[in-house]
C-alpha cells in the first residue's frame, strides 16, 4: 500500500512556513508499513485544491490531507475533496449543535461561517477533534474499481497528531496487514558522507528488507536503519545484524548505536569512570561547553572552564606562559597543549581540553590558514594534541571545531 500527504495551506507555499505535518505522518505510516510515494503541498484555492486531490486518489490508495478544515473562507478541504469525489457535502445537524455547546462552554460567540465545519463528505465518517473545533473526516470508499482509503485532519499539528492516534491509527492497523518495524539508530563523527558510506554500501545493500538511510550533518552522521517484518522478533534480528556489522566495519568512528548524541556518550563514559572535564576554548568561545551543558545532568561530570579568547586570558584564566605564545603564536599545537595542561590543572579535573583555530574569515595567512584549528587534550597519563585543517565559512568550522574536540575527549575516554 502506498499513501499521499496533502498538506493544505498558502502560507506553506511562502518563505516562511514549512510544512511539518507530514513528516509525523510519514513516519506513522512508515510504521504501518506503507510507503508515502508522494507529498504535496497546496494553496487555499479551490480548484487547485480539488485536483490535488483528484491527482491523489488517481495515483494512491491511501489519502492524508491535513489543514483547511476551520470555519474561514479560505478553509476549503472539505468542498475539494467532495468535489474530487464527485459526492455531495451534507450539513450534520449534530456537529452543529456540538459546535454551539462548545462555543457555549468556553462563553464565546459563534458566527454563522462556524457552521462550514459540520459539512460532512456523503459516506463518510467524522472524526471528533478533542483539542478544536473543527472535527476530521475518514472515508473509506470505492474510486473506480480501487478500494481507497482517506482521512481528512486538521492543521495544527497538536490536533493532526492527537486525532490520527486516537482515530485513524486504530481503522489502518484494522485494515492494514500486521506488520511490525523495528529501527536502529547508529551515529559516526568526524568521517565523511561518501567515505562513509564507500565502507559501508557493499554491506546494507545486501540487507534488502532492512531500509537505510544516511543523513550527514556538519561532522556527524546518522545511519537510520529500519525493516518491517510480520514476525516482530525476525524484524529486530535483521536490524541488530545489519548493525553489527555496520559497526564491525567503521569500528570507532561510530560513537552510539542506540540514537545517543555525543555529549550524552561523553558525558557517560565520564559518569562510568568517575572522571570529570574542565575546558579552555579560543576560537569556539564556549560552543563545547554550551553543548555539553545542554544535557541534563552534566555538572556531575563537567565542571566548567574558560573562554579564553585573549592572549591576556590565555595566561591568566589557563596559565598560558606568554612566552610560549610569543613564541608559537596563539594559534599553535604549543598553545592548544598549555590551554589543556593549565586548564585541567586550575579546575582540579581529570580532563583538560584545549582548543584554539582561525575561524575566519579574516585573520588567515598562509602560514595559518583560515580553517587551522589545534586541539589538545590532557590527563594524568599524558597530552594529546591534533592539527586539523576544516573548511567552510566561520559558523561551520567553529561547528567542526567543537564537533572535533568532544570526538577527541570520546577516544580518550574509550
Ligand atoms: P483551524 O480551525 O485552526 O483553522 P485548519 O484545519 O483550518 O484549522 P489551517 O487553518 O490550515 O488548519 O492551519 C492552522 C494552523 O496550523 C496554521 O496556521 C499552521 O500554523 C498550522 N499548520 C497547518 N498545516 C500545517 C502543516 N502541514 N505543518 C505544520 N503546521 C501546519
Ligand atoms: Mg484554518
Amino acid at each position: 500500500m502506498n499513501a499521499e500527504i496533502i498538506a493544505v495551506g498558502s502560507e506553506m507555499l511562502t518563505p516562511y512556513r514549512q510544512d511539518t505535518n507530514s513528516l509525523y505522518l510519514t513516519e506513522q505510516f512508515n510504521r504501518l508499513g506503507v510507503t508515502v510515494a508522494f507529498k504535496t503541498i497546496a494553496g487555499d484555492r479551490l480548484p487547485q485544491l480539488t485536483d490535488a486531490v483528484r491527482h491523489a486518489f488517481s495515483r494512491v490508495d491511501i489519502v492524508a490531507i491535513t489543514g483547511g478544515l476551520g470555519p474561514t473562507e479560505d478553509d476549503l478541504t472539505r468542498e475539494a475533496a467532495a468535489a474530487a469525489l464527485g459526492v455531495p457535502l451534507k450539513r450534520d445537524p449534530d456537529i452543529i449543535a456540538q459546535l454551539y455547546a462548545r462555543a457555549a462552554a468556553r462563553r464565546w460567540k459563534l458566527t454563522r461561517n462556524n457552521e462550514k465545519q459540520a459539512d460532512v463528505i456523503e459516506g463518510a465518517t467524522i472524526l471528533p477533534n478533542a483539542n478544536g473545533s473543527a472535527p476530521g473526516q475518514w472515508l473509506d470508499t470505492v474510486v473506480g474499481v480501487h478500494r481507497k482509503l482517506a482521512m481528512l485532519l486538521p492543521g495544527p499539528p497538536h490536533e493532526m497528531k492527537a486525532m490520527f492516534e486516537a482515530q485513524c491509527l486504530p481503522r489502518l492497523q484494522e485494515i492494514l496487514p500486521k506488520r511490525h518495524m523495528a529501527a536502529r539508530v547508529l551515529k559516526a563523527a568526524m568521517i565523511g558522507e561518501s567515505a562513509a558510506d564507500a565502507r559501508i554500501a557493499p554491506i546494507y545493500t545486501k540487507f534488502a528488507d532492512v531500509e537505510t538511510t544516511i543523513l550527514a550533518h556538519l561532522g556527524d552522521i546518522e545511519l537510520r536503519l529500519q525493516c518491517t517484518n510480520k514476525i516482530p522478533e525476525l524484524a529486530q534480528a535483521r536490524v541488530d545484524d545489519l548493525a553489527g556489522k555496520i559497526e564491525e566495519e567503521l569500528e570507532d568512528f561510530i560513537y552510539s548505536s542506540q540514537g545517543e548524541t555525543l555529549e550524552q556518550i561523553i558525558l557517560y563514559y565520564l559518569e562510568m569512570r568517575g572522571a570529570t572535564l574542565a575546558v579552555a576554548e579560543s576560537c569556539t568561545g564556549g560552543m563545547v561547553a554550551e553543548r555539553l551543558t545542554s544535557v541534563s545532568g552534566s555538572s556531575r561530570s563537567f565542571v566548567g572552564g574558560a573562554v579564553v579568547y585573549s592572549n591576556r586570558l590565555k595566561t591568566e584564566l589557563a596559565g598560558v606562559d606568554p612566552a610560549l605564545i610569543a613564541k608559537h603564536g596563539a594559534v599553535s599545537g604549543e598553545v592548544a597543549e598549555a590551554l589543556a595542561e593549565g586548564i585541567r590543572e586550575r579546575c582540579g579535573a581529570t580532563l583538560g581540553l584545549g582548543v584554539t583555530g582561525i575561524a575566519g574569515p579574516g585573520g588567515g595567512s598562509e602560514e595559518k590558514p583560515v580553517g587551522l584549528v589545534f586541539l589538545a587534550v590532557s590527563d594524568a597519563d599524558g597530552t594529546e594534541v591534533l592539527e586539523k585543517h576544516f573548511s567552510g565559512d566561520r559558523a561551520g568550522i567553529r561547528f567542526y571545531a567543537s564537533q572535533q574536540a568532544l570526538d577527541m575527549v570520546r577516544r580518550r575516554l574509550m
